[in-house]
């Protein structure tokens, strides 16, 4: 049988597509759409691509790029917010989109990387900041858009690609929002895949992240096994940690404001953020008005031993700490649990208890506060540096006395130290300052911003352009 010259074309064209088609799927690139893969190393290997062409770009260029995040975000705030409270189960929607709408307005941008001049006799010497180049960045169920939107500001304006890890329990927002955020690279004419991410996170691919050989730098941001990890991998880590923030009242506060502030501060969110109040130490002289002024606040005092029997049997796992059934929930489901039918709009639950009882020491995330009393204010600031465990993360006061408020603040070393305002006041909301959601106590560089993504590099003229 022979074979007409038609008949060679066409099963060359066939051959050529079916060639087209198997390349297509071995180029990560091409697997996906707004960096989205199945597998880490192809979400590592895309990212690390577009790196490279990342490199072309103007600070003008990655400026336009945050600015479309910005936008394209804020246009979709109510959708992600809605999406991580129900796929969470945790945290309360109206303050994810205040959390989400904090971070598009004050995540710093190019603007956050200043260079440095040495001038003189010698010549002419200049510091700046260059990317470190592909960012594995781990991201908590707590925060789960909030920490992959400013983690992408800060990294991109400072020339970098990131490959997220989310949570597993938050994938399908992390993805959504990372989905969001390469539509407006797009727009922006920025490179495909800066940033990446997988559709079903786990553990063990975190830990693919954080080892891989083409990953210049890891930003953890989690509880302390997560930070243990990317520390113990050889290379440049970023540790934002857990927090267990006291809010210390003395004598001399506005003790009306006070518990206020204490009740905002710590039912945001439910109290998922890191930076939220898990503990008051109250001097003596005080506690009793203060917990009036809690109530009056919206907050439910348990006073009753078998009902704060009942709740710590529902809140507490076998080990002690915080079971996560409980976690991020409102307070008025707590209550339904341990058969207190009251008002659905309480924000916290407040309960006198004991130095070392677990709801001091724990973190809890639940908006049960605990509330310690102390004799004065030495015994308050030894407990606080005591329960906050040296993680170096968080503390609040409230006091007019300068001097007590030093001690505290000396003392205790936490990478924030808000005075007389909620915890949130910390990290910018409703007070002076940048953002951010990935606070990095362990490792020191504080509240991280665009210029935290970059290595310093020295650039040397020598007896040259120095026209004193
Ligand atoms: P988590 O530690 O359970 O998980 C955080 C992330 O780390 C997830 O993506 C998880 O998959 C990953 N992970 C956990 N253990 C790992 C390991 N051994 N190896 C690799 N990856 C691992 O925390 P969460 O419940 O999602 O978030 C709450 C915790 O995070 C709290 O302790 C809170 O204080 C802390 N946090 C800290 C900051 C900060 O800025 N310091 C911000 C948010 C949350």
């Amino acid at each position: 049988m022979s074979i007409g010259m038609s008949q060679i074309e066409e099963i060359i064209k066939k051959v050529m597509i079916e060639i087209s088609e198997e390349s297509k799927n071995k180029n990560p690139a091409s697997q996906n759409r707004l960096g989205i893969f199945d597998d880490m190393n192809d979400a590592i290997e895309a990212a690390w691509v577009a790196k490279q062409e990342f490199t072309k770009y103007s600070l003008e260029d990655r400026a336009k790029i945050t600015e479309s995040i910005k936008q394209e975000i804020g246009k979709n705030i109510e959708v992600i917010s809605k999406m991580a409270v129900e796929e969470t189960g945790m945290g309360r929607y109206e303050h994810k989109v205040l959390k989400n709408r904090l971070v598009i307005e004050k995540t710093p941008g190019v603007e956050d990387l200043k260079s440095e001049v040495f001038s003189g006799d010698g010549g002419l010497t200049l510091i700046e900041l260059s990317p470190f180049g592909v960012i594995g960045a781990i991201a908590p169920s707590t925060n789960p858009t909030e920490t992959i939107i400013c983690n992408s500001i800060g990294m991109i304006a400072a020339g970098n690609s990131v490959v997220f890890g989310p949570h597993p329990g938050a994938k399908d927002v992390s993805v959504k929002t990372v989905e969001i955020i390469n539509e407006a690279i797009e727009k922006a004419n920025g490179p495909k895949n800066l940033i990446t991410t997988i559709r079903r996170p786990t553990i063990e691919k975190a830990q693919i992240l954080m080892n891989h050989e083409k990953i210049n730098m890891i930003c953890a941001t989690g509880g302390p096994g997560v930070v243990k990890a990317a520390m113990s991998t050889g290379k440049k880590a970023i540790g934002a940690g857990a927090g267990n923030p006291p809010a210390v009242v003395d004598s001399t506060a506005d003790i009306e404001k006070a518990a206020k502030d204490i009740i905002n501060g710590c039912s945001f969110d439910n109290n998922l953020p890191c930076i939220a109040e898990k503990e008051v130490i109250a001097e003596d002289r005080i506690a009793d008005y203060l917990i009036f002024c809690m109530k009056k606040n919206s907050a439910y005092e348990i006073k009753d031993d078998e009902l704060l029997k009942k709740l710590e049997n529902l809140v507490l796992d076998e080990k002690g700490g915080p079971d996560r059934a409980f976690i991020g929930k409102n307070a008025d489901y707590i209550l339904k649990h341990i058969g207190v039918d009251y008002d659905k709009n309480v924000k916290a639950i407040i309960v006198e208890v004991d130095r070392k009882h677990p709801f001091v020491t724990e973190e809890l995330m639940m908006p049960v506060l605990p509330i310690v009393r102390v004799k004065n204010i030495d015994e308050a600031i030894e407990l606080a540096v005591k329960v906050e465990h040296g993680n170096r993360h968080t503390a609040i006061m409230h006091s007019k006395n300068i001097d007590n408020l030093t001690r505290l603040a000396r003392a205790i070393q936490t990478t924030i130290f808000v005075k007389n305002g909620p915890s949130y006041a910390g990290i910018g909301y409703g007070a002076e300052g940048y953002t951010t959601f990935t606070i990095a106590g362990p490792t020191g560089e504080g509240l991280t911003s665009a210029k935290t993504f970059t290595r310093k590099r020295r650039c040397v003229l020598v007896e040259g352009f120095s026209i004193k």
